[in-house]
């Protein structure tokens, strides 16, 4: 084991947690045992909220001005530390080493969002009548948790945590049990930032934590990003104790291709968003509509496929059991009469024979009706289906349940318009096929890859960490008896 047992981080210090029940944490490059992880119980949960409750009134109270310091200090540790960050992300997650640097490049991005909440935050102030002024005040809610998933260790918990502690809340997260050691890393910056004791803790484990935070009753908000069966699962769970919920979901993006889309940069976009990150990105294109002929497009597509090698410049997929799903889907397409044109099957990796590969898989005339139309596969495959109108491709897209991303390839303004418009989808890309919107613009999905109301970062998120306090003043004379009494 390369690594000490990851623990769970309460109270400021490391602390083992009250079970001896774990799971054996494996890299998906090699197979090699990284580190164990504890399933902690609920027990170990209360204790962190606990821990949590008792720092809120301090941490609260201090000016937004003061509490931002952290992040700055934070985020310089973060840009400190990038590169022994990356190299923990890739070991635990699989995903390529510059893979990594960027995922920590868009933490730190983050968190100097984070960094200007006092710019956004200030509330509105406005002489209503003579003498009597309404005042409205963003308010911490208190103890809050973020429950995160296996694909972005670093950035996703970024999404949550600079933002939620900014604003004057404390949280306790729970990481992806696949890949715990990031977030334990981001515990000691904060901790060298200067975050007191108590404002941010760990508790790893499993759905049993999950459970736990969702009935704990003295966690008011619960955000969560993962698979849609889950963030139903937590959704309804949270708000069932009337917490206050945000549950970001799984996807199946759409990418359109029109006939006069500039076929090297489409094929160059289309590749790299089906494959980066081994296809495990909630904004990866994972359905291609052709719309008409774009036949010399796909054909560039496979080229650039081809190009991207397992090992090389293609990071793992998380585990053997995401493989062997993956593989299934591909094989299931192939027998129903899809065609694949680049397969990445059996993929394997020199002096990586346990590493867990699937290579880049183009599969062309897929049905809608197919798996590999529908579902979310979360590997690095496109399936191609073929309409003859863009209304044909719209309403494709409109049909599958979630609702994350769709993209547009083309040159005609007015149809990429049209498609913006009739897309079902919380964010769009014209000519971008990772259509993630940058700070300060929010991120978020619609339909059923997003359960609650706003978005998780950017400016949606500081309605979703805090509640509105108004007040209304009267001190002069002017004012009257009148007004309200
Ligand atoms: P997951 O849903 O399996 O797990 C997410 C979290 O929920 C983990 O912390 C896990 O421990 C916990 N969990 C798992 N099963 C549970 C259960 N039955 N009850 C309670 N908790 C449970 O997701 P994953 O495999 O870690 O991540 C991949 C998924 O996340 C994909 O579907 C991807 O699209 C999605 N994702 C979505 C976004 C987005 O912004 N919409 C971003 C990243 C990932």
């Amino acid at each position: 084991m390369k690594y000490t047992p990851v623990e769970n981080y309460i109270n400021g210090k490391f602390v083992a947690a009250s079970t001896s029940k774990k799971l054996a944490v494996i890299s998906p490059v090699d197979g090699s045992h990284l580190s164990d992880v504890p399933l902690s119980t609920s027990q170990d949960l209360d204790k962190a909220v606990k821990a949590a409750k008792v720092a809120f009134p301090a941490w609260s109270k201090m000016p937004i001005k003061e509490r931002v310091q952290v992040f700055f200090k934070y985020k310089t540790l973060l840009e400190r530390d990038i590169k022994e960050l990356a190299a923990l992300c890739s070991e635990e997650n699989g995903k390529t080493y510059s893979e990594s640097i960027a995922e920590i490049e868009k933490s730190i991005e983050l968190t100097e969002f984070a960094c200007s909440l006092p710019q956004l935050v200030s509330g509105e102030i406005l002489e209503v009548s003579k003498g009597v002024e309404c005042r409205t005040e963003h308010v911490p809610l208190g103890v809050v948790a973020s429950i995160v998933p296996f694909n972005f260790p670093s950035m996703v918990p970024n999404w949550t945590i600079p933002n939620a502690i900014a604003l004057g809340n404390c949280m306790v997260i729970k990481p992806s049990e696949k890949v715990p050691l990031s977030c334990a890393k981001l515990a000691t910056l904060v901790q060298e930032a200067g975050l007191p004791a108590g404002v941010f803790n760990i508790v790893n484990g499993d759905s049993e934590i999950v459970t736990a935070i969702c009935d704990h009753p003295g966690i008011e908000a619960v955000s969560f990003v993962g698979s849609t069966k889950v963030a139903k699962i937590v959704y309804q769970r949270a708000t069932s104790n009337f917490k206050r919920a945000l549950a970001l979901g799984g996807a199946k993006n759409h990418l359109m291709v029109l006939p006069d889309a500039k076929a090297d940069m489409t094929a160059q976009n289309v590749a790299a968003s089906m494959s980066g990150c081994a296809g495990q990105r909630c904004m990866a294109a994972s359905a291609m509509v052709a719309v008409g002929n774009v036949d010399h497009i796909i054909e560039k597509i496979c080229e650039e496929a081809r190009k991207i090698v397992p090992g090389e410049n293609l990071g793992a997929v998380i585990n053997k059991e995401s493989q062997e799903r993956i593989e299934k889907y591909i094989t299931e397409a192939e027998k129903q009469g899809a065609k694949i044109l680049v397969d990445g099957r059996h993929a394997k990796v020199k002096g990586k024979e346990n590493g867990t590969y699937v290579g880049p898989t183009v599969i062309d005339y897929v049905k809608p009706d197919m798996a590999v139309a529908k579902e979310e596969i979360f590997g690095p495959v496109i399936s191609i289906m073929r309409t003859n109108t863009v209304d044909e491709a719209l309403a494709i897209e409109n049909a599958n349940p979630y609702g994350n991303a769709a993209s547009v390839f083309t040159q005609n303004g007015g149809m990429a318009r049209y498609i913006i418009e009739k897309a079902s989808a919380g964010m769009i890309g014209v000519n971008v096929g990772v259509p993630v919107p940058r700070e300060p613009f929010s991120f978020g999905g619609w339909n059923d890859s997003r359960f609650g109301v706003g978005d998780i970062t950017g400016k949606s998120s500081i309605e979703f960490w805090t509640k509105l306090k108004k007040s209304t003043t009267k001190w002069n004379p002017e004012a009257g008896v009148n007004w309200m009494s």
